[in-house]
Parts: structure tokens; C-alpha cells; sequence
């Protein structure tokens, strides 16, 4: 059998890297997407292949359906098939209130963290599905503890945007689980990656380890290696879970 195929959504930096890494080494070729940031990407793209694995990347922004129709085109010529997807690019914003949030950032927001999910969710049920004559595969969705906690005075509009995922997670699983395809979600808590910077919080992961039952904030590579168990064959029976990585919290 062809060595199994894999996309991950801005994959250059953060979770995203990690996992590219991890699958990577656990045998899958994948195919690394970013946004901007092309050295990040092709820094993870060469550490692969040094290892000796496949991987390529591939620029493309999520919330941009011609973009994402181009970075699954890309993905058929490189690898001629696809078999697992992690909707891992995400976006957070600066700490506000509801009542100070403008309609262009709700945009971002939802754009980036629920259009830009459920847009390659469909690119890849349309390639991995049997009713498509697909061999299946798996998908596994970045959500967050957020959408459990709501992040009030923070951004509640990240958090309910997660929770958009956790809610397309149970729906697609239920409708595709007899089509060969295992949805599934991961919600880290507070993770030490560059998005509390982008966020303009370079400090917050300081000022918010103290809440974590485990008193401490989790890495990339933690969060990476339950996306690979969600993927893999060594979890056949397991669909529409949303799973807690967040330390307690
Ligand atoms: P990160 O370090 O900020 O990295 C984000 C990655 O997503 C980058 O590779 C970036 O590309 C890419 N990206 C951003 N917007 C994109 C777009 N429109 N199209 C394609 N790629 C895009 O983030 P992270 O902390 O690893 O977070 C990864 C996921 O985990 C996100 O969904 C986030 O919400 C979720 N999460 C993170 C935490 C945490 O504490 N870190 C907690 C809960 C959930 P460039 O490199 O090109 O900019």
C-alpha cells in the first residue's frame, strides 16, 4: 500500500510544526501549509526530509475557497491521495470585551477558525469518502479548552468559534462514520506557541499557568502527539470525541 498521505493547515509554526514532525516520523508524507510565514514552513519541510521523509509545502490562507481548492490540487499532483486532515490554522486576536469588538475582526475570526475548517473538512470528504470512492481516512479539528470556558473579557469570539468546531466535529463525524472516516477534536488549553504573542499577550502563558490544575502550560509536542494517536490505526473505533489536552484546566 502507498505510504499514507496527510495535510495539515499552518503547519510552519506552533501545534501545527509539531505534528508535521511527528506524523513524519511515524511514516506519513505531508504536505505542510502556511499563510505567510514560507521560512517557517520550509524549515519544517527540510527537517523532514533530512530524516528522510516526503514532505512539501504549500502556501494558502484557509478562509480563501480558491485557496484551499489550489492546496488540495496540489496535494492529488504531489501525492495522488489523501488520508487524514488536521484543520489546525487558527487565530486569536487582542484581548476585548463584546462590546468593543468590530465587525471586521468577527470576520477574521470566523473566517479563518470555522469557514477555513469546514471549507477543508468538504475538500477532504469529497477525496477520502467510500461514497466518494475514496479509502477513507481521518480529520482531526483544532479546537480549544476556550470553548468550554468562553474567555470573557479575552475573546469570546475565539471561544465561540471554537466551539463552532467542537459542534461541525460531532456533525461530520455522524455523517460520515459509514464512510470510512473518523472525525475528531483536540482542545488544548494553554499551549507555549506564538499565538498568545500574535495576540498581543507575549506574557500570557506567565501570567496563566497558576490556573492550570497542573501548574504548568503544555508544548507543542503534547498536543502533536494526540492529534497522531486520533489519525492513526490505533484508534479505529474512536469518532465525533472531542479530547481535553489542557493540563486539568
Ligand atoms: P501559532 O503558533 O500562532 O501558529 C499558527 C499557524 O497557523 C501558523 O503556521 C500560521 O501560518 C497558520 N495560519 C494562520 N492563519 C492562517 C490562514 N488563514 N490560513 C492558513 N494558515 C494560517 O498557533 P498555535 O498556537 O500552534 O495554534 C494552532 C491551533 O491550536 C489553532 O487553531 C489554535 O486556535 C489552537 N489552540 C492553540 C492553543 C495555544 O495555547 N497555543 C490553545 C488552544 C487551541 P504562518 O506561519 O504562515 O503565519
Amino acid at each position: 500500500m502507498a505510504t499514507k498521505a496527510l495535510l495539515i493547515t499552518g503547519a510552519g509554526r506552533g501545534i501545527g510544526a509539531a505534528t508535521a514532525r511527528l506524523a513524519a516520523a511515524a511514516g506519513w508524507r505531508v504536505a505542510v501549509n502556511y499563510v505567510a510565514n514560507s521560512a517557517a514552513a520550509d524549515a519544517v519541510v527540510s527537517e523532514i526530509v533530512a530524516a528522510g521523509g516526503d514532505a512539501f509545502a504549500i502556501q494558502g490562507d484557509v478562509g480563501i475557497e480558491r485557496d484551499v481548492m489550489s492546496m488540495f490540487e496540489a496535494v492529488d499532483s504531489r501525492f495522488g491521495r489523501l488520508d487524514g486532515l488536521v484543520n489546525n490554522a487558527g487565530v486569536v486576536d487582542r484581548k476585548a470585551r463584546v462590546d468593543e469588538i468590530s465587525v471586521k475582526r468577527l470576520d477574521r475570526m470566523m473566517r479563518v477558525n470555522v469557514i477555513g475548517t469546514m471549507l477543508c473538512a468538504r475538500e477532504a470528504v469529497k477525496r477520502m469518502s467510500t461514497r466518494h470512492g475514496g479509502e477513507g481516512g481521518a480529520i482531526v479539528n483544532l479546537s480549544s479548552i476556550a470553548a468550554t470556558l468562553g474567555s470573557p473579557g479575552e475573546y469570546v469570539d475565539y471561544a465561540a468559534s471554537k466551539a463552532a468546531i467542537d459542534t461541525f466535529t460531532l456533525g461530520l463525524a455522524r455523517e460520515v462514520a459509514n464512510e470510512g472516516i473518523r472525525v475528531n477534536a483536540v482542545r488544548p488549553g494553554i499551549i507555549d506557541t506564538e499565538i498568545h504573542a500574535s495576540g498581543g499577550q507575549p506574557d500570557r502563558i506567565a501570567a496563566m499557568r497558576g490556573m492550570v490544575p497542573m501548574k504548568r502550560e503544555g508544548t507543542a509536542g503534547e498536543v502533536a502527539s494526540a492529534v497522531l494517536w486520533l489519525l492513526s490505526d490505533a484508534s479505529p473505533y474512536t469518532t465525533g470525541a472531542l479530547l481535553n489536552v489542557s493540563g486539568g484546566r
